[in-house]
Parts: C-alpha cells; structure tokens; sequence
C-alpha cells in the first residue's frame, strides 16, 4: 500500500491523539529481512548503489490503535505503508496474514518495494504497476491469488475493465482493494516473464521519464490496451464465470428451481389424494 497524506489539519489531530504510540524499530531478525530484500530487489530495479543503501525508517506497530505520529489515515484494513519520498515504512503487526498483505515478513518486502521503486523511477510509477511489483517482490500467494483473481474474472473477462478502474479501486472498499491487488499483480506478471524484462523496462522508463511511453516503446500499445487484452485472454474458464453469472442465467435458474418447487408439490399432493381411501 502507497501512502496518501491528508490534510495537514486532520495529520496534527492524529499526531496529539497518538498518546498510546508503542511502534517500534525493527529488532536484529527483522533489520536482517531489510537488508536482504534491498540485496535483492536494488539490482532488479537497477538501483545505484547510493540510492539502495539511502536510509530508510522502518517502524512495527503492534496494533492499528498504536500509530506512531504521521499514519494516521491509514485504512483500517491495511498491514503496511510506505512514503517513497522519505523512505517511510510501517508494518501493523495485528493486520498481517490476510490477502492482500501476508505475513510481516511479506508486508515488509511490500513495502520496501514501493520505497526502492520510486528510488529507481526518480518519480513515482503508476498505481497498477506499483503495486503488481510489490506483490511480486512480496512472494508467491498460490491458491489466493487464484481465489481473488477468479472472482475479478466476471467483472474483467469481457476486456470492458480499464486499468484506470484497477487504480481506482486500490482506494475502494475491502473487497475491490484485493480484487485490484490480484489482477495488479497477474496483469505484472505476465508482462516481464523473467527478472531481465522487468529490469530493462525500468531502466527505460527511468530513461524516459515515464513509464507509460516506455511501456508503448516496449510493448507496442498503451498500458490500458494491453491490460484490456489480457484480460480478453484470461482463463478459459473465464468465460464460464462470465457466462454463468449473466443475469439471463440466472433468472433462468431461478425459474427452473421454482418450476421444480411448483411439480414436487404437485407429486406431494396428488400422493396424498391417491392414498385417501374411496
Ligand atoms: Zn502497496
């Protein structure tokens, strides 16, 4: 998750009300996982070497009530946050494990991928591409990715779904936050097959300054064009969701149970009469 400031008025209110702040710095395991996802991701975004080692500020905090000064419009849902501008990261340690955010040790790779990112770009990249590489550098999530994008394939399959309604949706509800997650990260990756993609188109759109004009230059059309052809081409069993969940279907399945219902209690009926005597 990126962070958004708010308003400087509503940010001083949070900072007085945080009395019961208890975030922490991260203790010698957690520096040691900083320290290995910078080791890894800094080459793959191309990052100079003074950019990497660049500090960064990573805080745990043990619950959403404990924010320390400057996070107070978090989401209550989200596990972590970064600011790519100060290399600002916080981890709540309470809301790690579910989709989107994983384990502490997933958020924080999340994170830092964001920080290391915006370092790389000298700006910061496009939503979609942001967070599809966050959850690429935060590991393999298998069955959910899985799970959340089957249930974005009635929505997407048909192609009618803009990348724009993808970055919207990052600010949504719950439920269209994890849906932009896994069609984020499935739209990302497979789009740079192999590390060697994923670096090259970095240092292009770093060349640039933009990552949409390098993204045209690479791969022949804009990103919402591309994104809208893939999903043309999710799944076979895409369409089936499609088609399963079009309205005609169901209303069609919602006359059949009641035509069943209308003849077992005809059956019922007519038993009853045949087994009352003459
Ligand atoms: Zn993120």
């Amino acid at each position: 998750m990126r962070f958004a400031r708010w308003p400087a008025a509503l940010l001083l209110m949070t900072a007085a009300a945080a009395v019961s702040w208890r975030a922490q710095a991260p203790g010698p395991s957690l520096q040691q996982d900083v320290d290995q996802t910078r080791a890894f991701l800094c080459p793959l975004y191309a990052l100079p070497p003074e950019s990497c080692q660049a500090p960064m500020d990573v805080r745990l905090a043990a619950t959403g009530d404990a924010l320390p000064p400057g996070w107070g419009g978090l989401p209550s849902y989200a596990a972590g946050a970064a600011e790519p501008e100060t290399g600002r990261v916080l981890i709540v340690i309470s809301r790690c494990g579910p989709y989107p955010f994983g384990d502490v040790n997933q958020t924080l790779r999340h994170e830092i991928s964001h920080v290391l990112l915006y370092r790389s770009l000298g700006f910061r990249a496009p939503r979609w591409l942001d967070e599809g590489l966050a959850m690429r550098a935060s590991a393999e999530w298998g069955f959910s990715d899985e799970w959340y994008a089957a249930m974005a394939l009635p929505f997407v399959a048909r192609g009618s779904w803009r990348l724009s309604r993808v970055d919207a949706d990052f600010a949504g509800g719950e439920s269209q936050v994890r849906r932009s997650y896994a069609l984020a990260k499935g739209f990302v990756r497979d789009l740079f097959k192999t590390d060697g993609d994923l670096t090259g188109f970095l240092l292009e759109a770093r060349r640039d300054r933009s990552v949409d004009l390098a993204f045209v230059r690479r791969f022949g059309l804009t990103p919402d064009a591309a994104f809208r052809r893939w999903a043309e081409n999710l799944p076979w069993w895409g369409e089936w969701v499609v088609a399963l969940s079009s309205p005609n279907v169901l209303w069609t399945a919602v006359l059949g149970l009641f035509l069943l219902a209308v003849l077992a209690g005809w059956r019922r009926r007519r038993r009853k009469y045949e087994a009352l005597d003459d």
